[in-house]
């Protein structure tokens, strides 16, 4: 049976991003906690009910990986998911909390997210496209899910109409504009999983001084035509969680605000989004050098720069990290 809006009832604010914000709602009928992501779609209705009509695979998707799908339902100008909630938050949160993860965490989140990523490809050839700490979410059975994958074309064209985003947990390949594919997704879990193991974003170091709580605004002349692929966009917007988002409008050079932010300690301020997207194209890879060698290897792999060489989420389940990480009961609810 379809979700109505008028049967939820609002419980909390779980917090929001780029693409919208989610809330803490209960379903009345059926007494069930969910998390409710509203996302603001400045298309027709005509495009809104096709994004609708393609939300409905989510439908089939079931997996100890996955968060589960409730439905989804128009409101005004938006469209409402509800999903599964999960009470221990996202992997962002819970390491601006805790801090870094331990060694046994962080095979056991490796096993997971490619497990999830290895469902989604393999029975509905859906690539996530948006790995990163804020979409891995854990709740207090133990359980790591993966979320805000893209299944609608439309719902992902709807949001790149106001905003592009391009996170700087993109892959080099799709920096300089080439097709999304699954090993996007393995580049993107490699920067997490730096990210997870020493509480903070690889890149911080290449940042530069100036200091502030929260990082700070920048503001940056930008060429559309540079390494970001010129879009359609027609709202900037900027984003302040961890890593940096940004936001390009049509047209030649203009002025963009940038917020760039490492979770909770003092960040030393920022390099600008160009110079570490460039970075990220032409330097070498980031490397971990905590947690002994399977979990290198691991984040060497997941980080090879060659597409073609870069294994795919399947083919990384048999790294040691991850074998390792099958043999071990880890009872993950009493450590996060
Ligand atoms: P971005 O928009 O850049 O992808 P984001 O993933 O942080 O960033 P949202 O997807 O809007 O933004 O999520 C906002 C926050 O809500 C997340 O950081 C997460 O902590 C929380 N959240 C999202 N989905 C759930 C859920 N199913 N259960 C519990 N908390 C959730
Ligand atoms: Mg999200």
């Amino acid at each position: 049976k379809e979700i109505r809006g008028d049967e939820l009832k609002v419980l909390d604010e779980l917090g929001s991003g780029n693409g919208g914000t989610v809330s803490k709602v209960v379903h009345e009928p059926s007494n069930t906690t969910m998390a409710k992501k509203t996302i603001l779609i400045e298309s027709q209705s005509p495009i809104r009910r096709q994004i609708l009509r393609e939300l409905q695979i989510l439908h089939h998707c079931h997996s100890d990986y996955i968060i589960e799908f409730y439905g989804a339902y128009l409101e005004g100008p938006h469209i409402c998911m509800c999903m599964e909630y999960m009470d221990r938050g996202s992997l962002d949160r819970i390491i601006r909390k805790h801090g870094p993860v331990s060694y046994d965490v962080f095979g056991q989140i490796a096993l997971s997210v490619l497990r999830g990523l290895t469902y989604l490809y393999d029975v509905h050839r859906i690539i996530h496209r948006d790995v990163k700490p804020s979409n891995i979410l854990i709740n207090s059975k133990g359980q790591i899910k993966l979320c805000d994958f893209g299944v609608s074309g439309e719902l992902i064209n709807s949001i790149a109409d106001t905003f592009v985003g391009t996170s700087t947990y993109m892959s080099p390949e799709r920096i300089q504009g080439a097709q999304y594919t699954v090993k996007s997704d393995v580049w993107s879990l490699g920067i997490t999983m730096i990210e997870i193991a020493l509480g903070r974003f690889p890149f911080a170091d290449v940042e530069e001084e100036e200091s502030e709580e929260e990082g700070r605004e920048d503001d940056l002349t930008l060429n559309a035509n540079s390494t970001l692929s010129p879009s359609n966009a027609t709202r900037p917007r900027a984003s302040s969680r961890a890593g940096t988002t940004i936001g390009v409008t049509q047209g030649v050079a203009m002025k963009q605000s940038v917020k760039t932010h490492a979770p909770k300690k003092k960040t030393k301020g920022v390099m600008s989004i160009l110079d570490l997207l460039q970075f990220i194209v032409n330097e070498d890879p980031p490397r971990l050098t905590k947690f002994g060698k399977n979990a290198q290897d691991f984040v060497d792999k997941c980080l090879i720069k060659d597409v073609k060489l870069r294994p795919t989420p399947k083919q990384l389940l048999e790294q040691n990290l991850i074998q390792e990480a099958l043999k071990k009961e880890i009872k993950l609810n009493e450590i996060l």
